[in-house]
């Protein structure tokens, strides 16, 4: 591998490198042909475009040219300087705003902007907004003192003034070199101990063959970054070590830890045995899975949601009129979808709800995890549901990802409803389909129906989409019973 002494680092790399120091490496030297295509970035670049807009004014024009004029926006910079010793760096700067100041081109000088997904203003916001700040400064030879921070809260734009202060800088300084030292070595960084980061990174297929074939801990469900240091401390560094340990002495040796710690012991210990030998191990369900058994009839329901506005916009049902352990035609599966195409439509929605769910009473609802549910019973009293219905409706829920952690051990890395049908052997109709997929085919139809186009390909593509997590739940249901 040769080490890339030239190569400008731009901010791109640099975002990447925050999230992964692996990822920045991989973004250089990793085999391209092994990235996968994620909804994220288009998400992500959309929710940009929606905040930049909101900034927009009459007065804008493109490119440094638009500074010199004193624009109140200018749009699409690019920036260059070598900001640590012998490396040009880089930075794409979408918007820029005028602001007060005394840059080169008159009384004014311009500050930058960011858009930003997500709860709150993180370390990757901050060191991206002390870059671009400090490659403005440079041009405009005038130190701006605040940067901008748009984001969406319930479809409307807010606007944080961030302080670009010293220690910000100092600390992008250290990460930029960091970076560069990373970058000049032969072999990538580490996978991250943190795998839920891997979830939505383009680089996972890769890191997890790397993982498998090392044996990392980090691979094992119910193992993060804290635990597997904890379990580095009293000399288990990877499945192996793990899978051979008596439970009696990992219980022993966790306990100096805390409780939460030595508790899963056996747990821990039983998960990596099924990961390392790639077999299932059945534990002993008791009596939780007696209602599933019992079911001649069931429901499935799965929610799919728009999380930056909180807002469930889709509630899907299929239902199977058979007991379980019967054949199950994917084909003939009557599926259900009830839309909630705005927030403020609740009532009407809840109505069609109890509809749905009232005719065919009393028979168990079977979902995947607790999202369901929680949305569920939310709305219903958010509509005035009497608390005997509610009463009524949470005994009907069966959790099947409850019912699978509680029976068995399964050789994979994480219970997630994706993990779970693969192992299984169901596949999605439509490929490489998530649920960042399906919210960017809601966006793009929620544009498109404002021009009339109500009945778009994404559309369908969602309920699709919806129909098949149903339709894994209601195998993976099945084959807990036949497994039973
Ligand atoms: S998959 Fe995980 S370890 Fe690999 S680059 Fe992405 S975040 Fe880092």
């Amino acid at each position: 591998m040769k080490c890339n002494k030239s190569k400008p680092i731009n901010d791109h790399l640099l975002r990447s490198w925050i999230r992964c120091r692996r990822k920045a490496w991989l973004e250089i030297y990793g085999d391209k042909q092994k990235k996968l295509w994620t909804a994220h970035s288009t998400l992500q670049l959309n929710h940009q475009i929606d905040c930049f807009h909101n900034l927009s004014q009459k007065s804008y024009g493109i490119g440094i040219q638009a500074c010199k004029e004193g624009k109140n926006i200018a749009y699409g910079i690019r920036l260059k300087y070598p900001l640590i010793k012998n490396r040009i760096i880089k930075a794409n700067l979408p918007i820029l705003r005028k602001t007060s100041g005394e840059s080169i081109w008159g009384n004014f000088s311009y500050q930058p902007v960011l858009a930003r997904q997500g709860k709150k203003v993180t370390r990757e916001h901050r060191l991206l907004l002390a870059m671009k700040g400090l490659l403005i400064n440079n041009s405009q030879k005038y130190k701006v003192k605040k940067g901008l921070i748009l984001h969406k809260e319930n479809e409307v734009i807010k606007v944080e003034k961030i302080k670009l202060t010293d220690h910000m800088n100092t600390e992008l300084i250290d990460s930029l070199l960091s970076l560069e030292r990373d970058i000049e070595s032969k072999t990538p960084p580490p996978i991250t101990s943190n795998r839920k980061k891997c979830t939505i990174c383009s680089w996972r297929k890769d890191c997890d063959a790397v993982a498998i074939k090392e044996g990392h801990l980090s691979e094992v469900s119910g193992i993060g970054s804290k635990r597997e240091l904890l379990l580095n401390k009293i000399g288990i560094n990877n499945i192996e070590d793990l899978a051979k340990i008596r439970p009696y002495k990992l219980k022993e040796k966790l306990e100096k830890f805390g409780t939460q710690h030595s508790d899963i012991s056996k747990q821990i210990i039983l998960q990596s045995q099924s990961q390392k030998t790639n077999k299932a191990i059945k534990l002993n369900p008791g009596i939780a899975l007696n209602k599933l058994k019992e079911a001649k009839d069931v429901l499935i329901y799965d929610i799919e949601s728009d999380p930056d506005i909180k807002h469930d916009f889709l509630h899907g049902f299929i239902r199977v009129p058979n007991h379980l352990s019967n054949e199950i035609n994917h084909k003939k599966i009557k599926y259900s979808p009830l839309l909630n195409l705005e927030k403020d439509t609740e009532s009407s929605l809840w109505e069609r709800i109890k509809r749905k769910i009232n005719h065919h009473k009393d028979i168990p609802i079977l979902h995947y995890g607790e999202t369901e549910p929680i949305s569920l019973l939310k709305l219903g009293l958010r509509q005035g549901a009497s608390s005997n219905e509610i009463d009524a409706l949470k005994k009907r829920f069966i959790d099947i990802h409850f019912l699978i952690r509680e029976s068995w051990c399964l050789p994979v890395r994480n219970y997630g409803l994706k993990s779970i049908a693969e192992f299984i052997g169901f596949e999605w109709e439509q490929a490489n389909t998530d649920g960042a997929r399906a919210l960017l085919w809601w966006r793009q139809w929620k544009k498109s129906r404002k021009l009339n186009n109500i009945y778009s390909k994404n559309l369908n593509s969602i309920f699709k989409y919806n129909r098949d997590d149903c339709i894994a739940t209601l195998m993976i249901a099945k084959w807990l019973i036949d497994k039973a």
